[in-house]
């Protein structure tokens, strides 16, 4: 990997860390959130993040396309006038100098260059609904080279730095930008260190991933993968791209996406990020029928089953085998 990949994450490490502390104030100071045309919840925080990101993205690289969940429009529809002060007094306070509204607007729909061979992918909080109930959620920062995920940064404000060590610092920065590079920083403190996906080959000991929300997902196929496969590590339920980090860090070893109805795609601000975090910590990602992710049609995974991220080979494999035999029975 060239290092300019690493120096592109570096440009935009502040404005990631900028994002959490919007987000930390939201959660302490004005939680509410206005509803999207897909019922699914939306708040100023979102909307913060993504001016923040896509500004110093902007700033910094001008030519670079982006593809983000959120535009404008739905903001200066539906806010309130408390959540319009808000959110220009938060990206103001973040930014140290006053900004209007009309700026905000344009730094969230601020597109960059459709044709570069760089292509940002955005998710400025993704899973809001654990946002919302202050439990795990992720700024989400996901770059594209050509098709290929080649960085990433997911901040995760609610995650412990060690995750077996409950005194440890809640908040996690991690980066990635190619095998061998994952790292995690504490988002409040001195610290960091190299993180790597785990080992562990014995499915007995094997852990689980899965969303809080069952909808998003298909959780009798999950089950049934984990009994063909004897993968009795346990089940647990994270919100957002934070399974990723924790695949990254070694505290699980499958993450299960299956599709939750036929005709659902993945959105790429949903994967990006993590996947170019969990690559980089030595995992494995790929869809559930074990073919690449093809981040080569615009929004969404269009031609992708559900995703699958694993910790190692032999996870991964066992991960197939149990989905293929669990679907083969039914
Ligand atoms: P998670 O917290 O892992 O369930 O992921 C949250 C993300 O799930 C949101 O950002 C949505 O983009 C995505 N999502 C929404 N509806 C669905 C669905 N029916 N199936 C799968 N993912 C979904
Ligand atoms: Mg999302």
């Amino acid at each position: 990997m060239t290092n300019n990949i690493a120096d592109f994450l570096a440009s935009i490490d502040q404005a990631a860390r900028l994002s959490a502390t919007l987000c930390r104030k939201v959660q302490s100071e004005m939680l509410s959130s206005m509803d999207k045309s897909d019922s699914s919840p939306v708040t100023i925080a979102d909307y913060g993040c993504q001016a923040l990101i896509h500004r110093a993205i902007m700033l910094n690289f001008p030519e670079h396309g982006l593809i983000s969940e959120e535009d404008s429009e739905h903001l200066r529809t539906n806010a309130t006038t408390d959540e319009i002060s808000s959110i220009v007094r938060l990206v103001s306070e973040a930014l140290g100098e006053s900004v209007s509204i009309d700026q905000i607007c344009a730094w969230i729909d601020h597109r960059g260059g459709a044709d570069s061979d760089y292509i940002w992918s955005i998710d400025p909080i993704d899973g809001t609904k654990g946002f919302l109930r202050k439990a795990q959620y992720a700024i989400a920062i996901g770059l594209l080279q050509g098709c290929e995920p080649v960085g990433g940064i997911l901040v995760c404000p609610s995650l412990p730095y060690d995750l077996n060590d409950s005194s440890s610092p809640v908040g996690t920065l991690l980066i990635g930008h190619g095998a061998g590079t994952a790292k995690k920083f504490a988002v409040d403190a001195e610290l960091s260190e190299s993180v790597a996906s785990n080992t562990v080959t014995d499915s007995l000991q094997m852990r689980v991933l899965g969303s809080v929300e069952s909808a998003h997902g298909d959780p009798k196929l999950v089950t049934g993968m984990m009994s063909t496969s004897k993968i009795e590590g346990g089940f647990v339920r994270y919100d957002s791209q934070a399974k990723y980090a924790v695949i990254a860090m070694g505290g699980a070893e499958m993450y299960v996406r299956p599709r939750s109805r036929p005709d659902y795609r993945e959105n790429i601000w949903d994967h990006v990020a993590g996947v170019a975090v969990c690559e980089a910590a030595g995992a494995i990602v790929s869809d559930v029928d074990g073919k690449a992710l093809d981040f080569s049609k615009g929004e969404k995974l269009l031609d992708n089953r559900g995703v699958l991220a694993t910790s190692n080979e032999t996870a991964h494999k066992l991960a197939i085998d149990g989905i293929k035999a669990t679907e083969a029975a039914n």
